[in-house]
Parts: C-alpha cells; structure tokens; sequence
C-alpha cells in the first residue's frame, strides 16, 4: 500500500480551504461557470445544492474492484460516489445518483469518517467519483480526515469538465487525477451532455493536470501520483477518438497513460438518439486501439467488449457494481 504524509497534505488543504470556499461562494468549479452561490442557499446548474457549504450528497462508498488495475491493488479502490453531476450525459451510466440525485446528505465530518472507515477497509487509495460539484465540502473532509491520519492517495475521478482555476488549486491535494475525455467537438458535446464548451474545458483541465502531476507513476502495481485519462468510445467517432490521440500527441504527452473503454452502451435516453442508441462494434474500437499503437503511445488499457456488463453499475443495489473484475 503506497502511503503519503497526512501532515504534509493536511498543511495544504489548509492553504487552499479558503480560496475555495472563496470559489464556491460564487461557484466557477466546473466549465458553466454558473455563479451559483454554494456556500449559501445556491443551487447550481448540476443541481447540487444544501446551503452552507459544509454539506454534501453521496450515495454508495465502498472497494470498488472494476478500476483499472492500478486504481485497484490488492484492497481495491475506495470509491465514493457523488450525487449529480456538471454534465447531463444522455447516456450516463450512473444516472439513478448524476441525474435523479439519489444518496444521502451528510456534513463533512461524516464524509471523513466514510473516508477513514474506507482507510480501515485496506483500500488503496480515495477514489472521489464525480466530486466537482461538492469540492468544498469535499476538501473540509479530507482536511478532517489528514488531521486523523489519512494516509492513502486521493484519486480525482471526474467527467473532465473542470475549471483550470479548481485543478490548480488542487495543487498538492490530489495525487492522481482520473480525468475523462469525452468529446473533441462542440456539437456531439452540446448534443449529448449539454455542454458545448466541453472540449476546450477539458482540454484546458487535461493540460493543467499533467503540467502538476505529469504521467502516471505507478509503485508496486499501485498508482501513487500522475494522470490517467480515460476516454470512452462512442459509435461513429462522436467522442473524436482520432482527434483526441493525435491531440495528446501534438501536446507532447506521448507517455500519459490512457484508458480506452469499450463499455460503451445506450443506457438512460440514449435509446432516444439514433446515433447512439447502440453499442460499440469491435471495429470501431480496434481500430482506436490499432491508431493509438499507430502514433506510439505505450501506455494504453484496453477493455474486453464484455466490459459493458461487467461495468453497468444499479445504485438501488447496495452493491451497485455486479462483480469483481479484477
Ligand atoms: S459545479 Fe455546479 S454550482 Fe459549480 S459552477 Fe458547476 S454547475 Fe455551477
């Protein structure tokens, strides 16, 4: 299990308490920009909420073994999942806690004990899944959580639509980000999340992630800092697989490391859009992987096409994930 100092961190978090309440109280977190007043009665265009700033929503918060194997070690990764989210995915597959807001409310000193108790589990690290949208809360609970001795790596699992603004100043905070890549164009953007201005967001985050942390740097088969960037294949190149790797290249990020998923299938309402109402072919994605090998990139994790079912996660389940797949 790779160990960090919890004095160190917690020294950090609380050079950066401040200027994120600071952020919140007009909140520029993620690529809408909003301004919701979150450290008030302020709801957000991702529909969180719950006033002072002291309080978040999450729903399950358990080892997670359907990772990839260097989020998961031995103890697996200790997932927790926050409810809503900054993008509206048509196809989200997590859409019982991003789009209908289930979990529970709670300050952030239960959201420390929830990472503590995780810790005593044997977890490998704090996988904060969709968090963006409760970052101060989260942050006064790992500071909660430092002062008691987290020591294990914080892992920032995010739909990548994230404010340049709010990676820096998780600077120190978080070791490994966990970034997605969903769109290169504004149109499929727009149509399926939302979010026109996705691209040039995500790609502004990406960079900004990799200039603090750079590539993964994995010990003992465990991600102890750096960026892993997953980026989900959609039918017909709508997620611009293509332009995404020969992005990477042209940034010279030959040696990030990417995740590229297959899992890809037309859950929530994306049966209401032909052009993503079904799954991947195995064409369409070896051809991605066949173009990633292409322009060099060794640092690349490919996915079973039965990854799809072994991924589909049903909230109402305590155990919202159907297997281990590790
Ligand atoms: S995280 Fe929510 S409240 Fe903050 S800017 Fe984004 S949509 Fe608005």
């Amino acid at each position: 299990m790779i160990r960090i100092d919890p004095d160190k961190k917690r020294r950090r978090l609380r050079v950066v308490l401040p200027e994120a309440r600071r952020m919140a109280s007009a909140c520029s977190a993620c690529g809408h920009a909003c301004g919701a007043p979150r450290t008030g009665a302020g709801v957000g265009t991702c529909r969180a909420g719950l006033g002072d700033g002291d309080h978040a929503r999450w729903q399950a918060a358990t080892p997670h073994f359907g990772e990839e194997p260097m989020l998961v070690g031995r103890g697996g990764s200790g997932a927790v999942f926050f409810s809503y989210c900054c993008l509206r995915c048509e196809f989200c597959q997590n859409w019982q806690i991003s789009r209908q807001g289930a979990g529970n409310n709670g300050h952030f000193s239960d959201l420390a004990q929830t990472f503590l108790k995780l810790r005593s589990r044997g977890v490998e690290n704090i996988n904060l899944v969709t968090p963006t949208q409760y970052i101060l809360p989260i942050l006064s609970a790992l500071e909660a959580a430092c002062a008691r001795g987290l020591d294990i790596p914080i892992v920032y699992n995010t739909n990548g639509f994230d404010s340049v603004e709010l990676v820096r100043l998780l600077d120190g905070v978080v070791d490994v980000w966990l970034p997605d890549m969903k769109y290169m164009a504004p149109e499929p953007a727009a149509r399926f999340s939302h979010a026109a201005n996705y691209p040039d967001t995500a790609r502004a985050a990406l960079r900004q992630m990799y200039a603090q942390a750079g590539p993964l740097h994995i010990e003992n088969g465990v991600a102890a800092r750096g960026v892993l960037v997953r980026h989900l294949v959609l039918p017909d190149d709508l997620s611009g697989s293509y332009d995404f790797l020969l992005w990477l290249r042209d940034e010279g990020m030959t040696d990030i490391s990417i995740s590229l998923m297959s899992q890809y299938s037309p859950q929530y309402r994306a049966k209401t859009h032909p052009e993503i109402a079904r799954p991947l072919t195995v064409r369409e994605y070896e051809d991605v992987v066949a173009y990633a090998d292409k322009l060099g990139f060794e640092n690349v994790l490919i996915q079973e096409m039965t990854s799809k079912d072994a991924y589909l996660p049903d909230f109402d389940r305590e155990q919202p994930f159907h297997k281990r797949t590790d």
